[in-house]
C-alpha cells in the first residue's frame, strides 16, 4: 500500500484523528456503503464502542463524531462553528437526518454505548454499527464492525487483517517500503527525497492537483495558528484548562526588538504556534492530521518556524510537506501513527520525525542527513505512553506537541552537523518503537487508566 500525501495530512476538526475523525468516517461509511434497499428499511441505529474508544471516546468526542458521520457529515467540510448547535438539536428532539436525508430516532445517552469491559482483538479502537427496521429494535438490517486504526484511518474487518483499506493499491513510480529503499532509489536516480517523493505524487493526481492540495494544508496549518493565537478562553471538557497561546503571543511580540533577549527565546515562537495549534484541536477546530489530531501541532509548528524565522520559500514549504509525509507514512507502514496501539510515541514521536526530515529538506539537507534528522527526533520519543488526564486531548496532549516541536528543530540542527552517518538507521528506530508499543501495557495506551491520567488535577 501507497501512503500519500492525501492520506497523511486529512484535513478535518478536533480533538482526535482515531476518535473523532475515524469515528465520523466509520459512521457515515456504514450508511453509504449500504444498498439504497438497506438503508430505506432503516428506523434505528445503535452503535458499540469498545477499547480506548469506550474508554476515552467522551473526552475526545467520539459521540459528537458518530452523530455528525450519520447525519452525513465529513470531518474536512463540516462547519465546526455548527456542531454544537447541530448536537443539541439531536438530543433535544431525540431525531437525527440519517445522511442528511430522513429523520429517525435517535437518542444519543443510549443509542452510543460505551463497552468498557470487552475488547475485540483486531484492534483497540473498535465500533460496531447496528442498524434495524424497526423502533423496538428487533429486526436487524445491517451490522458491521470498524477500526479506527490512527491518523483517521478506518478499516473493516477483512481490510485489518491487511492493515489498510481498499483501494490503497495506488501505482507510483518510486515505491518504497522502508526508508533504506527509498534512500537507495534516490541516489540511483540521483535525485533529492523531495523531487522523488514530488514524481510519485503527481503520478497519483498530477502536477496541479498535489500543489494545490500542499497549498491547502499549508493554509489550513497557517489558519489553525492564527486562530489558536487570538482565541481566549477555556478549554471545554471540565479541566478548565485556560488556553495560553495569546497570552504568550503578546509577551513575545512585547520582547520582540528588544536587547538582552536569551537567543532560546525564538523557541518559545515554536512551542506558541504548536500549543496554539493543539488548543484549537482541544476545543474540536479545524485541524489537519499530521499524522493524527493529537500530534497535530508539531509538524505545523515547525513549518511555520521554518517560513518566519528560516526564510524558507513556498517551494521549501512543499519540499518540507512531501518528505515529512514519507517519513509519516514509514512510521504508521511499520510501526503505528496510533497511541492507542503504541503508546505516544507513534503520535507525538512520529510527528517530531516527520517534522525534522521536513525541515531538513527545506534547510538543503543531504537525503542522508534527512533521515538522520528524523533518526534522532524519533529516537528520543521511544517508550512515550499516552496517558491524557480525563481522556481529553489537553494535558499532557498541549505541552507535548510544544516539546515535540522544539525537539524536531533540534535533531535537524544536529543531523545537519554532520554527514549522515549514524549508527541507528531510522528503520531500526520506527521497528523499536513497535516492539515497544507491542510491549507497553494497554493501559498506556489511550485509556486514561495509567501514567500522568492518574495524577489529581484542580479544576
Ligand atoms: S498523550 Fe499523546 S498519543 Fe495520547 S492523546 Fe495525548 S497526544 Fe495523543
Amino acid at each position: 500500500m501507497y501512503i500519500s500525501l492525501t492520506d497523511l495530512f486529512k484535513i478535518g476538526i478536533g480533538p482526535s484523528s482515531s476518535h473523532t475523525v475515524g469515528p465520523m468516517r466509520a459512521a457515515r461509511r456504514f450508511l453509504v456503503e449500504l444498498s439504497e434497499a438497506d438503508r430505506s428499511k432503516i428506523s434505528r441505529v445503535r452503535v458499540e464502542l469498545f477499547g480506548s474508544l469506550a474508554h476515552t471516546g467522551h473526552g475526545h468526542a467520539t459521540d459528537v463524531a458518530l452523530q455528525l458521520g450519520m447525519a452525513g457529515e465529513l470531518p474536512d467540510f463540516v462547519a465546526t462553528e455548527k456542531i454544537p448547535d447541530m448536537i443539541a438539536a439531536i438530543a433535544r428532539e431525540t431525531k437525527l437526518l440519517l445522511l442528511g436525508e430522513r429523520a429517525i430516532k435517535f437518542q444519543p445517552l443510549t443509542d452510543i454505548r460505551f463497552n468498557l469491559k470487552d475488547l475485540l482483538p483486531l484492534h483497540s479502537n473498535a465500533m460496531t454499527f447496528r442498524a434495524y427496521a424497526d423502533e423496538a429494535m428487533q429486526t436487524l438490517v445491517a451490522e458491521r464492525t470498524m477500526y479506527s486504526i490512527g491518523g483517521g484511518f478506518v478499516v473493516d474487518e477483512d481490510e485489518a487483517f491487511v492493515g489498510s483499506p481498499r483501494g490503497g493499491e495506488a501505482q507510483v513510480p518510486h515505491p518504497f517500503d522502508s526508508m533504506k529503499t527509498l534512500l537507495a532509489i534516490a541516489q540511483d536516480k540521483q535525485l533529492s527525497l523531495a523531487a522523488l517523493l514530488r514524481a510519485n505524487e503527481h503520478a497519483l493526481r498530477g502536477d496541479a492537483a498535489t500543489t494545490e492540495f500542499l497549498e491547502r494544508v499549508i493554509d489550513t496549518f497557517f489558519r489553525c495558528i492564527d486562530r489558536g493565537l487570538s482565541t481566549r478562553g477555556t478549554l471545554p471538557g471540565g479541566l478548565n484548562v485556560s488556553r495560553r497561546a495569546p497570552d504568550i503571543l503578546v509577551q513575545l511580540k512585547t520582547e520582540r526588538g528588544q536587547r538582552g533577549i536569551a537567543p532560546h527565546k525564538v523557541l518559545d515562537w515554536v512551542s506558541v504556534y504548536a500549543i496554539a495549534v493543539n488548543e484549537e484541536n482541544a476545543a474540536g477546530g479545524r485541524v489537519v492530521t499530521a499524522p493524527t489530531n493529537g500530534a497535530a501541532g508539531v509538524v505545523p509548528a515547525v513549518l511555520r518556524y521554518a517560513q518566519d524565522f528560516c526564510e524558507i520559500d513556498r517551494d521549501g514549504l512543499h519540499d518540507f510537506l512531501l518528505v515529512a509525509s514519507a517519513v509519516g507514512a514509514l512510521c504508521k507502514l511499520n510501526a503505528s501513527i496510533s497511541g492507542a496501539e503504541v503508546g505516544c510515541q507513534g503520535e507525538v514521536g512520529s510527528a517530531a520525525a516527520m517534522a525534522a526530515a521536513g525541515l531538513a529538506a527545506a534547510l538543503g539537507a543531504s537525503n542522508e542527513q534527512i533521515e538522520n534528522a528524523a533518526e534522532i527526533a524519533l529516537e528520543h520519543h521511544l517508550g512515550m505512553t499516552c496517558d491524557p488526564i480525563g481522556g481529553l486531548v489537553q494535558i499532557p496532549c498541549i505541552e507535548r506537541n510544544a516539546m515535540g516541536a522544539v525537539k524536531a528543530i533540534s535533531a535537524t540542527s544536529l543531523a545537519m552537523r554532520g554527514d549522515g552517518t549514524h549508527r541507528i538507521s531510522l528503520d531500526q528506530a520506527i521497528d523499536t518503537m513497535r516492539r515497544t508499543g507491542a510491549d507497553m501495557q494497554a493501559k498506556y495506551k489511550e485509556t486514561s487508566q495509567g501514567g500522568l491520567a492518574l495524577a489529581q488535577v484542580e479544576c
